[in-house]
C-alpha cells in the first residue's frame, strides 16, 4: 500500500502536470469508489479547473475551482496514471478524468481504494482522527516522546497507526526502525531518550530519501517517468527476509506483531 513517499511522488508529478487544466469529461466505472451518486459526482466535477494538489497522510487531495476537494486513498493495489492525448491504456480505470487537452487522469484499480468528493467541512471531518504529518512543522521530538509514553504495545504496529502519526505503513515503519536501530517488538513506552531521538530523526530522514528516490510503486505515473519506483532497490529490510543486511551481513528476519509483518536485522536493531 502506498505510504507518504509514494503519495508525495504522485503529488509532485500531479502538481507539475494537471494544475490549471479543465476537466471536460468524467467517467466512473466503479461507483463503489465514489461517495455520492455518479450523476451528482459528474455534475460537481465536470467543467472544473484543477487549482491545487496536496497530500494529507496517505491521501491525495485535488482542489477544484468550485471549492470541492477530490480526496483519494489508493489502499492496496490502487494507482494513478496520466495518459497523454491519444495514448491507449490496457486498463479501463475505476475513475477517469479527461482534460481539455485530451490528456486523461486515471485512478486505476480502486477495489479497496476510493476517490471521494468533499466540501471543506467534510474533508476536515474525514481527516479529524489523523495524527501529525511527520514531515510537517508540528511534528517535534517532544510531541513524539509524549505520544510514545502514553502508548501500550510494540513500536512497529504503533508507527503504522494513522492516529499516532499519519502516512506511515508497513514498509516505511520497518525502514525507520532499522535506521533508528530499534527492534520492532520493543515496547513504545520503554524507549529511552536516545532511542526516541534516533526515532525522531529517522522518520523524516527515511521518508525524504524515499521521496527523492521516487518511492516504491512499481508502475510509472506517465510515459517517460523514470522517477517513480526508484526506491525499491534502496529498501534496507522491508521484504528482504533471509537476505543479508547491507550494514552487518547478518540475515534479515521476519516476525509478525499485532498481525503486521515486520522485517528487521537482529544484530543491527536492539
Ligand atoms: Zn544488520
Amino acid at each position: 500500500m502506498p505510504e507518504i513517499p509514494e503519495m508525495e511522488v504522485y503529488k509532485r508529478q500531479l502538481s507539475q502536470t494537471i494544475m490549471h487544466k479543465k476537466i471536460v469529461e468524467v467517467i466512473v466505472n466503479r461507483e463503489k469508489a465514489i461517495n455520492i451518486p455518479t450523476a451528482e459526482f459528474k455534475e460537481l466535477v465536470n467543467e472544473q479547473l484543477i487549482v491545487f494538489v496536496s497530500r494529507r497522510g496517505k491521501h491525495i487531495i485535488i482542489t477544484l475551482g468550485n471549492g470541492y476537494y477530490l480526496v483519494g486513498h489508493l489502499m492496496l493495489g490502487g494507482r494513478i496514471y496520466l495518459a497523454q492525448p491519444g495514448e491507449k491504456l490496457k486498463t479501463s480505470g475505476s475513475v477517469i478524468f479527461t482534460f481539455r487537452d485530451e490528456s486523461k487522469l486515471f485512478f486505476i484499480n480502486l477495489r479497496l481504494g476510493w476517490l471521494h468528493l468533499y466540501t471543506e467541512t467534510e474533508m476536515d471531518r474525514a481527516f479529524a482522527g489523523l495524527g501529525p504529518e511527520p514531515l510537517g512543522p508540528f511534528f517535534t521530538e517532544e510531541l513524539l516522546s509524549t505520544k510514545l509514553a502514553q502508548k501500550r504495545g510494540a513500536i512497529k504496529p504503533l508507527l503504522t497507526d494513522q492516529e499516532f502519526i499519519a502516512g506511515i505503513g508497513n514498509c516505511y515503519s520497518d525502514e525507520i526502525l532499522f535506521e533508528a536501530k530499534i527492534k520492532p517488538d520493543r515496547k513504545a513506552k520503554e524507549l529511552n531518550s536516545d532511542e526516541v531521538k534516533r526515532l525522531f530523526f529517522a522518520i523524516p530522514s527515511v521518508l525524504k530519501e524515499a521521496i527523492n528516490n521516487g518511492g516504491y510503486m512499481e508502475k510509472p505515473f506517465s510515459l517517460g517517468d523514470n522517477w517513480t519506483g526508484g526506491h525499491n532497490e534502496h529498501l534496507q529490510v522491508y521484504d528482504r527476509e533471509g537476505q543479508p543486511c547491507y550494514r552487518c551481513s547478518g540475515l534479515v528476519q521476519l516476525i509478525t506483531l499485532s498481525g503486521k509483518k515486520s522485517y528487521y536485522c537482529p544484530s543491527c536493531q536492539k
